[in-house]
């Protein structure tokens, strides 16, 4: 039921358009709605206390807690117990899941010379928790297969596709090789999976110390950077084609569930992989023969880089423990009083690898602050019209394991309520980082001007606001500076994959935003037993004011969403955005066009042959077919339904907002929220993307090849990148009915609003 107050003439006369679209008013309030909200909201922003965030913590990380580890299960019972403890309706769900973990490692080098790896990381004095090594996970990829081969060693760089097109001129196969990648350049995941497809028959991941360890800065404990024997733990599952348990593809992984045979997992690697230390990838590297690596590929080791193939030859014993461990998601429940079928889900993980001080604890803690400031609010008469949800993931590192099978479990239910999923993961110092569905961005920016940054004097807006401007390289556009200074809102990022959002928003479409502080507080500690209490309290954010700043930021987002007349929506800024990736794709194609002619061009004239290093010699490219022009008009014309139906919406809302929302004020405005929460919603397609159908998103998905990095449009983008021109036609048209899909679904809003208004 609409509670909107009673208005003296006085105040409709004297107030400012309630709904209007200026995003210093809250969006989707009356402006007495908007009044008792800022009051509520300035009460909730008082009660995230540093001080308890850091005990949470000290609790959290005081022992190893990853999947099916005792520690993981009694941090889960004691987060429950601080809910009920503060009053809320919460329990424990679980699940069965699929956990592989180490029962053999070996890696030597047996030719030219013999080194067996460590692969150990040494407990340090001054680091407590380092020694705990009889609950430490070993150093290993999660979801490898088993594997013992002994093969000449060859270096891939980052082991990305361009990294193998440079391998083809130089001349190099993996055909039968051990390939050694360094971290970065994409999602781990990538490296063994490319690797197989070359016909590699292992895969190392090393840290270099270029990107990760003493060429950033001091290396722990001296300071926060990767020490030598240091190592990324992390899960190599195929989650490009999908997230959560590999045995219950779809389905919750509940006590019976049906599941496949582990033959049948499609979502392992095909071959063994192993991450290692720099000081375990030194003597292997040094080692190698062969050409000299090219200058972008050479890392900071005191080594010249070669790429072999050998004559380094390595042998990698890989041998898993295939059990299925227990999760255990912690779920509290805060009932709506007006729209309870209508969902506000806030989530971070309480899972590690190891000791997870700031990965994900720094994140879980700020969550846990802000359930105990709304479970404060609540007994001071503060009554949310929607249901909120938090949600604190078990196995998430393992491949979201946790959030995916809640998230497929109640599956029915959550694609018809779920309005919005808020997620947050490590925490750090620094400038607000926001990623998330465009429909949210002019919402958040709203929430970032009301948050003050624990730093500086200004809001954490105004400071991102400086952040973009003070990066711009001197010589970048005016245009760019201008529209940093002059757009309402700052551009958010698209969501790719890498934490619990992905299942809300890629699989079911829920609309999501992934917050979180960083950049002042880099480290080299990530998925390392380094991870702990003591390096965050030394080097990250070491009073705890960015974890209350988290809290502030997104318990303030929670009951907004949550208290809305209007769910807070925009989409003229979501089609702004949609427009833009339009024409990078289009850009994308006549570039990859006139780059094919030339470079074709320059086979034909002898211009390779002609310029190259006789002593140094490098393969010509192939020549390729021309790419065709693509008709890109389905994709224009579903988006200029989009637009329109995206404007209209804004001209009704403002209308609506014209007297303060005195017009709406006893109306019921469920009917309209409903039908918002299916915008997003009308962005999926049921069957997926092209080979991969658990990714329903049509707008935002992470890279086939890049992992994490997003790939937005992606059916599009991915067939013109993989140079798959009638797919890519075909999808045009297919994604182009999906914005048309959108600016119904808006439609419908539209006339949901405009029923309710007369
Ligand atoms: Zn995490």
């Amino acid at each position: 039921m609409k509670r909107l107050g009673i208005y003296s003439l006085c105040t409709i006369l004297l107030a400012p358009a309630g709904w209007a679209a200026d995003p210093v008013t809250l969006r989707g309030y009356s402006n007495a709605t908007a009044q008792t909200e800022q009051e509520w909201e300035a009460k909730f922003r008082a009660i995230p206390d540093p001080g308890n965030q850091r005990n949470y913590m000290q609790r959290l990380s005081a022992r190893p807690h990853h999947v099916g580890s005792a520690y993981d299960k009694e941090n889960a019972e004691w987060i429950l117990s601080k809910f009920k403890e503060w009053g809320l309706d919460a329990k424990i769900e679980t699940y069965d899941v699929l956990f592989p973990t180490p029962k053999e490692r070996a890696l030597e080098l047996v030719a030219p010379t013999q080194f067996k790896a460590k692969l150990q990381e040494p407990a340090l004095a001054t680091d407590p928790t380092s020694s705990q090594n009889t609950e430490q996970l070993p150093t290993y990829n999660a979801y490898s297969i088993d594997g013992n081969v002994t093969a000449p060693l060859v270096y891939v760089n980052f082991g990305v596709p361009d990294d193998y097109e440079m391998l083809d001129r130089l001349g190099v196969s993996v055909k039968g090789a051990i390939v050694i990648a360094r971290y970065g350049g994409s999602w781990r995941g990538i490296k063994p999976k490319v690797a197989a497809e070359h016909g590699a028959v292992g895969c190392l991941i090393y840290s270099d110390p270029h990107e990760d360890g003493y060429f950033q800065g001091p290396d722990f404990p001296a300071g926060p950077y990767r020490p030598k024997d240091g190592v990324q733990r992390g899960s190599v599952m195929d989650m490009p084609v999908r997230a959560g348990d590999p045995l219950t593809p779809g389905i919750g992984a509940t006590k019976d569930a049906k599941r496949l045979p582990i033959s049948q997992a499609e979502t392992l690697t095909k071959i063994p992989v192993l991450p290692i230390s720099y000081g375990d990838a030194e003597p292997l590297l040094a080692a190698m023969g062969g050409r000299t690596a090219p200058e972008a590929w050479r890392g900071s080791l005191p080594i010249t880089y070669h790429v072999g193939p050998g004559p380094a030859r390595v042998h990698l014993k890989l041998n898993f423990n295939w059990d299925t461990k227990p999760l255990y998601d912690v779920v509290a429940r805060i009932p709506g009083s007006a729209e309870p079928d209508s969902w506000i889900i806030r989530g971070n993980h309480h899972d590690a690898w190891v000791n997870g001080a700031q990965d994900p604890d720094s994140g879980a803690v700020a969550l846990m602050e802000e359930a105990r400031g709304l479970a404060t609010l609540l007994k001071q008469g503060w009554n949310p019209k929607r249901t909120i949800i938090f949600c604190v993931w078990d196995g998430e590192e393992e491949g979201l394991l946790g959030s995916t099978e809640w998230a497929e479990d109640h599956d029915a239910e959550l694609r018809q309520k779920a309005a919005v999923y808020v997620n947050s993961d490590g925490n750090g110092r620094g400038f607000l980082q926001v990623e998330g569905s465009h429909s949210l961005e002019r919402f958040i920016n709203g929430v970032a001007r009301d948050i003050p940054d624990p730093e500086s004097q200004v809001s954490v807006w105004k400071r991102l606001q400086f952040s973009s401007l003070a990066k711009l390289p001197p010589n970048a556009p005016a245009a760019e500076r201008q529209e940093i200074r002059q757009r309402p809102d700052l551009r958010i990022g698209a969501l790719g994959s890498g934490s619990d959002y992905s299942p809300f928003l890629d699989h079911l479409g829920v609309a999501s935003l992934n917050l979180g502080f960083g950049g002042e507080d880099r480290g080299g500690i990530y998925h390392s037993i380094y991870d702990d209490f003591y390096w965050y309290a030394h080097f990250s954010d070491t009073d705890f004011r960015y974890g209350r700043a988290l809290s502030q930021t997104a318990g303030t987002a929670v009951m907004r969403l949550a208290d809305a007349d209007v769910l807070p929506y925009d989409f003229t800024g979501f089609a702004d955005t949609i427009h833009r990736y339009i024409e990078e794709i289009r850009k994308l194609s006549t570039d990859m066009r006139d780059r094919t002619i030339e470079r074709n061009r320059e086979i034909d004239d002898g211009m390779f042959a002609a310029v190259e290093d006789p002593r140094e010699k490098m393969l010509p490219p192939p020549k390729e077919n021309v790419p065709p022009f693509l008709n890109f008009a389905p994709l224009e014309n579903g988006w200029s339904t989009l637009q329109r139906a995206a404007e209209q919406y804004d001209q009704e809302l403002s209308k609506a907002g014209s007297d303060g929302g005195a017009a709406l004020a006893h109306t019921s405005l469920r009917e309209a929220n409903e039908k918002l929460i299916l915008v997003e919603r009308a962005l999926t397609l049921k069957d997926g993307l092209p080979g991969r159908p658990w990714y329903e998103h049509q707008i935002y998905a992470p890279g086939l090849y890049t992992g994490y990095g997003v790939k937005t449009l992606p059916a599009v983008r991915e067939s013109i990148e993989q140079k798959q021109w009638m797919e890519a036609e075909a999808q045009i048209a297919r994604v182009g009915k999906v914005l048309q899909n959108a600016g119904e679904a808006i439609d419908s809003a539209t006339a949901e609003l405009k029923r309710a208004a007369q």
